[in-house]
């Protein structure tokens, strides 16, 4: 333990590395996935749907801070054309 600020969680990666994930890109994670389930290819910790990284092939959504903008632009872009997209998500396993 060396000094981990308490409003931080670290999230153990696949590879065995760590990431630090802020506040912020839980925030955004979770609305992620509230918006549609995290579609990886089964190896990579990376949503094709929507970029953003994730905690794991299996895991929740968690953006990195260089996503969050992104993730962002990318949850406007899908509200506005949410006639045709519904909050449901579509799984095409
Ligand atoms: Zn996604």
């Amino acid at each position: 333990m060396s000094g981990v600020d308490t409003d931080r969680a670290i999230a153990k990666r696949a590879g065995g590395g760590e990431i630090v994930v802020s506040p912020e890109a839980l925030q955004m994670g979770s609305r992620l996935d509230e918006h549609h389930a995290p579609e990886t290819n089964g190896w990579m910790s990376v949503c094709r749907r929507c970029g953003a990284q994730t905690d794991g092939p299996d895991g929740p959504h968690i953006p990195n801070e260089r996503q969050l903008e992104r993730a962002l632009q990318w949850l406007d872009a899908q509200s506005l054309s949410s006639g045709i997209d519904r909050a449901r998500s579509q799984r095409h396993t």
